[in-house]
């Protein structure tokens, strides 16, 4: 073949120190053989019980997948109403919900707790989700078929008489019953209530391991959640030894850009951002009401990179520092939905030179003004924009962002956090270095299952943390 699938054949066994399998067409998917070329190495190796149990899932994914003779035989259960007696596969159901940061961070969380539970990921495919990623499990798809007897996804809410919260509000359910409903719908969305987040219980858990069929809709992150549930402890030490590592591994696993989104990816990068000494990402992301640029926003930026050095000052009293220059270049990859701030910055290392003398250049791909989840272009383009954030060396987000999220971990990268303004003012320090790469869990339960009272789960173990950018969040550390 040509040079670059020779390339590809010799990092074969390169396949993310042992997170990938084997057994995929490679032209099918050629971001899983290609990044190699695109990303520094990782530091962060994935644990050889993590790579063992990944191998597993695959095995299981491939006997219980779409149209298996299990598969057959569990979905006639949900047809019959009733469910007595163990199945052979049991399955998680994730449904496309939300914006594509928010998405892929409940996959991800998702897939976990499909390990943690021995059940199958089955993936409501919504508009887009075959668009945007590769298939990641070998020779067995995880996206659930279109015939699925349930796929009418949006009947399900907090009120459905399916939802566990509102079964144990009407007192319907318990672990006693003789028989068990074959499905159940689990609401963790932001605005969840008490009753649904009883899911973050062991007692509850312990009544799902004899439902088959579980049906999620979340937008949260809720991995940090799932290391304070007893039962999971074990498994989950030997899984991630290094706690802070959850998305990075499995993250890097699941999440392989379409060809479609690779082509944006390796363009753009090859372009704009291939021949630089250092690449910095700076993503822009407001919740302020009014239309953009924020000129808040734009001080707190420029505050933030000058502060931490990661961006050289400028002269405007002289024309020319260094007349010989000095060679080292640095490309700035700015991703925001509104251009104002990309056009400041690029202007301002092209009007007034460096004081170290360095050549900065500065690009963003795309400038979309709004969310538009409809449309695929858009999506694809959120989606290399995320990747090509995590490929940068230096990176700054925005608060609250899951955009910002996916980038800084799939990257190994702990970010410099943007904090919040409040009051239209850019807030002093300007921005903070992330404790971990890790996500943050917008809406956790601050609830003790055995107590039966309210606690600050924050501040039970080491390893989970309220987050930098919301004091009510929850982060790995
Ligand atoms: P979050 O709202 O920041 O947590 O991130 P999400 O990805 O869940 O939702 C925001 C959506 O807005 C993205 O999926 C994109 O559709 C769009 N969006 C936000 N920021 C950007 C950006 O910098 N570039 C592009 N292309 N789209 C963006």
């Amino acid at each position: 073949g040509d040079a670059s699938s020779k390339y590809v054949v010799e990092h074969k066994d390169k396949l993310l120190d042992g997170l990938l399998s084997e057994g995929f067409d490679e032209k099918s998917c050629l971001s899983r053989y290609q990044f190699v070329l695109y990303r520094k190495s990782s530091p962060h190796k994935p644990s050889s019980y993590l790579q063992s149990r990944l191998r597993k899932y695959e095995h299981l994914h491939k006997q219980c997948g779409p149209y298996t003779e299990s598969y057959n035989k569990t979905v006639e259960k949900l047809k019959s109403g009733h469910h007595i007696g163990p199945t052979d596969c049991n399955y998680i159901v994730w449904i496309s919900y939300s914006g594509l940061g928010n998405r892929i961070l409940t996959l991800a969380s998702a897939f976990l707790y499909a390990l943690l539970t021995n059940r199958v990921l089955l993936v409501d495919r919504g508009k887009d989700i075959g668009d945007l990623f590769c298939e990641p499990f070998p020779e067995m798809s995880w996206l659930l078929p279109l015939d699925f007897p349930l796929n009418q996804f949006n009947r399900f809410d907090q009120k459905s008489p399916e939802c566990y919260g509102n079964m144990v509000k009407r007192n319907v359910i318990n672990n006693t019953a003789d028989s068990l409903p074959p499905f159940l719908y689990l609401h963790l969305t932001h605005d969840y209530d008490d009753q649904d987040k009883l899911f973050f219980c062991d007692q509850d858990q312990s009544l799902f391991q004899n439902i088959p069929w579980l049906i999620m809709k979340t937008d949260e992150y809720f991995v940090p959640s799932l290391f304070l549930i007893s039962t999971f402890e074990q498994e989950l030490s030997n899984l991630f030894p290094s706690k802070d590592m959850v998305f990075h591994h499995l993250g890097r696993y699941l999440f392989h850009p379409s060809n479609a989104v690779w082509g944006l990816i390796t363009r753009y990068y090859g372009a704009y951002l291939a021949n630089a000494d250092e690449r910095v990402g700076i993503q822009i992301r407001t919740f302020d009401t009014g239309p953009p640029p924020f000129q808040h926003v734009m001080d707190q930026v420029i505050a933030c990179f000058l502060k931490e050095k990661l961006l050289p000052e400028v002269n405007p009293q002289e024309p020319i520092l260094t007349p010989y220059g000095n060679q080292k270049s640095k490309a700035v990859l700015i991703t925001s939905l509104n251009s104002g701030y990309f056009e400041k910055i690029r202007n301002m290392y092209w009007e007034y030179p460096t004081v170290t003398g360095e050549t900065i250049g500065v690009y963003q791909p795309s400038n979309e003004e709004h969310q538009q989840t409809e449309k695929y272009i858009h999506n694809r383009k959120a989606w290399a924009e995320m990747y090509l954030l995590s490929l940068t060396d230096v990176l700054i987000t925005s608060s609250w962002s899951t955009f910002g999220y996916v980038a800084q971990s799939l990257g190994g990268l702990k970010p410099w956090i943007l904090y919040k303004p409040e009051n239209r003012t850019a807030p002093d320090p300007p921005c903070r270095r992330a404790m971990s790469m890790e996500p943050c869990f917008h809406a956790p339960p601050f609830y003790d299952c055995k107590a039966k009272t309210g606690i600050d789960t924050g501040a039970l173990v080491p390893h989970v943390r309220h987050c930098e950018d919301m004091s009510w969040g929850l982060k790995l550390v």
